[in-house]
Order: structure tokens, then C-alpha cells, then sequence
């Protein structure tokens, strides 16, 4: 555990990272909320009466596919804002800004315009 503790980075205002975290947080949170919406709406439950408005009465298979591919669409979106609550915890213990990997300083362009990366491009690709 000899870990160089580089301390936190002067060259970053963790205000205004904290900002941008919560930001791009709300925006993710939205968008489950719209996914969420949009199931309840196209929900098959609906009476069998209506399905004169179907080409295919019956079977469903794009409504299914739909279904599915939000699901992983919200697991993605899940995991970004996973990334989003540990991305604000490295602010608050000054490790913030630095590449999980190799331990260099992430370019500022980079944080700005993805709060919550973990790593620096080279060790990203
Ligand atoms: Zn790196």
C-alpha cells in the first residue's frame, strides 16, 4: 500500500465538476423516467377490444423486441450513473481527475466533457 496519494488537483474546481456530475446525473435519471413512461403507455395489457388498430393481431414480436431493448438501454444508463456516484465520491477524497489505470492526470477537455470517466483515452481504448 505505498500508494502516491498525488493529493486532489489544483487545476480542477471540484464545485464546478460536482455541478457537471449532477447535471449529467439529472439528465440520466430523466431518461430512465422517459423510458419508464413510455413502457406503461405501450403496455400490451391493453383490452383486446383495441387490437383492431394492429396489423398483425396477435403476436407481437416488435412490442417484445421494443421491450427488450429499453431494458438494456436502462442497464446502460444504470451503469453510467453508477460510474456518476463513484466519479463524485473521487471528488470528495481529492483522487478525482486521475486515470484508474495508470494513475496520470486526465486532460481537463476530457473531464469536461465526460465528468465520470474513469481512465485517460490511451488506457480507455
Ligand atoms: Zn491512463
Amino acid at each position: 500500500m505505498s500508494a502516491v496519494r498525488p493529493g486532489a488537483r489544483a487545476d480542477l474546481d471540484p464545485a464546478r465538476f460536482l455541478a457537471l456530475l449532477e447535471q449529467e446525473q439529472i439528465r440520466l435519471q430523466d431518461e430512465i423516467r422517459a423510458l419508464r413512461a413510455q413502457d406503461s403507455v405501450g403496455g400490451s395489457v391493453a383490452s383486446p377490444g383495441r387490437r383492431e388498430l394492429d396489423e398483425h393481431p396477435g403476436d407481437q414480436p416488435t412490442d417484445l423486441f421494443l421491450r427488450e431493448q429499453d431494458a438494456a438501454l436502462e442497464e446502460s444508463i444504470r451503469g453510467e450513473l453508477h460510474e456518476i456516484e463513484q466519479a463524485v465520491h473521487r471528488v470528495n477524497d481529492g483522487t478525482f481527475g486521475y486515470c484508474a489505470r495508470c494513475g496520470k492526470p486526465i486532460p481537463v477537455e476530457r473531464l469536461e466533457y465526460r465528468p465520470f470517466a474513469v481512465c485517460c483515452v490511451p488506457c480507455a481504448s
